[in-house]
């Protein structure tokens, strides 16, 4: 039997497993057969009165292992270019919250593991996550960025484009989750793995190269989110109507989930704007950080020490 923990880990690591289908089994493989392998590990020692509880932290760890870079390059990975600094427009708040808005919220959270769907990506539109680069350095493969973008069309159109098998590493794409205009969460890449959110990228200069091939990027340690953006902004340039009460809310949840599952600070959710290094991302557009940061305040997520 399993222990009650780890069922509440299991369902916590893989996101919700509610809809059938094969893709969720294909998409979710690796890490089912880990996390049956931890809990047969801890099972054993279930007598133990004082087992700890396997953290998200945890699981990643052993994903991760799998991943490791089996030989070396000789030499020393490319170093990340100087980038223009960027500090979060998110302030620590413990006072001040909105009381109506954080009944709303709740009412919401609780509602969320039914809402909340799973829609898997194409295996080829995600990785793991590393602990080494090709030429043998460490890598700390903990998310500890949060990257936000928009999704420029439709969210029905991204999804499609995540379920596309794409064999050519150059047009790989995904998100790990997708929020809907009319507050709609889909989660398409587990946060344990590596989603392709972002190319030439660096955050308060950090990034990580696991293919000597491409530049390198925050998605090794990169949880990437996208907002739907409304129908005036199918056009790419410029800006638009911005996104729904709806939209924030579902945000606010998703970020507040995250916060506390990898222990991130809230001063690293960024926009892919500010961790692009090319200068050719603007995503998300016409984003109000005051929106968010008045529901992560009255969520409680920006006053934790
Ligand atoms: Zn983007």
């Amino acid at each position: 039997m399993v222990p009650d923990h780890l069922n509440r880990a299991f369902r916590k690591s893989l996101g919700r497993l509610r809809h059938p289908g094969t893709g969720i089994l294909l998409a979710t493989t690796s890490t089912m057969v880990l996390v049956l392998s931890l809990v047969g590990f801890t099972a054993e020692k279930s007598t133990d009165q004082s087992a700890r509880e396997p953290s998200l932290l945890d699981l990643l760890d052993e994903v991760a292992r799998d991943a490791d870079q089996k030989e070396s390059l000789p030499g020393l990975p490319p170093k990340v270019p100087e980038a223009s600094p960027w500090s979060s427009p998110l302030a620590r708040q413990c006072s001040d919250i909105d009381q109506t808005m954080r009944t709303r919220l709740l009412a919401k959270r609780r509602e969320l593991p039914q809402i909340r769907q799973l829609i898997p990506a194409d295996p080829t539109n995600f990785g793991e996550r590393y602990r080494s680069d090709p030429w043998g350095q460490p890598l700390n493969p903990a998310p500890r960025v949060v990257i936000l973008h928009e999704t420029v069309y439709s969210l029905t159109s991204a999804v499609n484009t995540f379920l596309t098998p794409h064999p050519r590493d150059e047009d790989q794409v995904s998100y790990h989750t997708l929020v809907g205009l009319d507050g709609s969460i889909v989660d398409v890449v587990d946060p344990l793995k590596r989603a392709y959110g972002a190319g030439y990228s660096a955050f308060h200069g950090e990034w990580a190269v696991t293919n000597p091939e491409f530049q390198g990027s925050v998605n090794n340690f990169a949880l990437h989110l996208s907002l739907e953006t409304p129908g005036d902004g199918h056009d790419s340039y410029g800006v638009h109507s911005g996104y729904t009460s709806a939209q924030y809310d579902a945000l606010a949840l998703v970020l507040d989930d995250w916060l506390e599952s990898f222990d991130i600070d809230p001063a690293a959710i960024t926009t892919h704007r500010h961790v692009d290094l090319g200068g050719a991302r603007a995503d998300p557009r016409s984003f109000s950080w005051e929106n968010l940061q008045n529901r992560l305040a009255a969520l409680g997520s920006l006053c934790r020490t």
